[in-house]
Formats: C-alpha cells, structure tokens, sequence
C-alpha cells in the first residue's frame, strides 16, 4: 500500500489544546508523527508544525480526523531560495542535485537553476561552498 508524508501546520482552536490528539492519532490512526516546532499554551489556540507519516489511508483518516476536532491543517510548501549573484560556478550543487534542477551547462559553464524541477530534498544546502541556498517555508 501506498505510503504518505506531510508536513503540516496544524492551528488547534481553545478547547482542544488539553485534549490528547496527537495521542490518539498514533495510536488510533497508525500515523507517526514528528513535532518539528510547537507553540502551545493551555487555555490558548495553539500551532504544531508536524510531519505525518504513514500508509496513505491512514493519513487520510487522521485528516479527517484533526477536522473533526475543527483542527486548521495547512500544509507546508518547501522550496529552496538561491542566491544566484554570488554563484562562482564550481558546480557542487549541480553534482548532487538528482532531480535536475541544477546543471552545469558545458558550454558556458556556469550555472543554470531550474525551480520547477527542484524537489525540495535540501541537498544543495550542504553542498554549496558559499552557503548559497536556504530553505523557505512556505504554508498553503
Ligand atoms: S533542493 Fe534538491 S532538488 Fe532542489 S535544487 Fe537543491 S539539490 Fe536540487
Ligand atoms: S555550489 Fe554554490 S557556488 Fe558552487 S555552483 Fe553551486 S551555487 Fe554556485
């Protein structure tokens, strides 16, 4: 069976921040789930920025579950800002970059980036000498 990962921003509403959701939906649901940042105070609406893993059926119904609780989910959008400028074309980045979105071009031997191929994996962060890319997060 297929699986599925999200990442999300979920906004719980006064009220639901004592209840034991998180809790329920591993156990009830079969999801894993990674709290990457929190910020949640009793008596207070409160936001989990958290990545859901599982078979996708199971994600699916821990949906419909957190909208049950009238839970906002707003999934994260990743993309990798560059900061082309500075680029001295020494093509590490390119020699990581699996999906194609960076390329050496061999004739004029520089750079050439390609957003809409870029998958977000992050490789080119570590790779780049210049510290050159960084990740942007996004919410839908
Ligand atoms: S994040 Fe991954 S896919 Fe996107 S440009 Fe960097 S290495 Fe390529
Ligand atoms: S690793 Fe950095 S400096 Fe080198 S080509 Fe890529 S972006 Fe440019």
């Amino acid at each position: 069976m297929a699986r599925k990962k999200q990442r999300l921003v979920l906004r719980f509403p006064v009220g639901t921040v004592d209840e034991p959701i998180t809790y329920t939906l591993i156990k009830e649901y079969d999801v894993m789930i990674n709290i990457l940042n929190a910020d949640i105070t009793p008596g207070r609406e409160g936001n989990l920025l958290v990545e859901i893993s599982g078979e996708k059926d199971s994600v699916d119904g821990a949906m419909r579950y957190l909208k049950g609780k009238s839970v906002e989910i707003s999934p994260i959008i990743k993309t990798i800002l560059f900061n082309q400028s500075e680029c001295i074309h020494c093509g590490a980045c390119a020699s990581v970059c699996f999906p194609g979105a960076l390329i050496m071009d061999t004739e004029s031997r520089e750079l050439r980036f390609s957003p809409e191929n870029c998958v977000a994996c992050e490789l080119c962060i570590k790779a780049c000498p210049l510290q050159l890319f960084e990740l942007n997060f996004g919410v839908n």
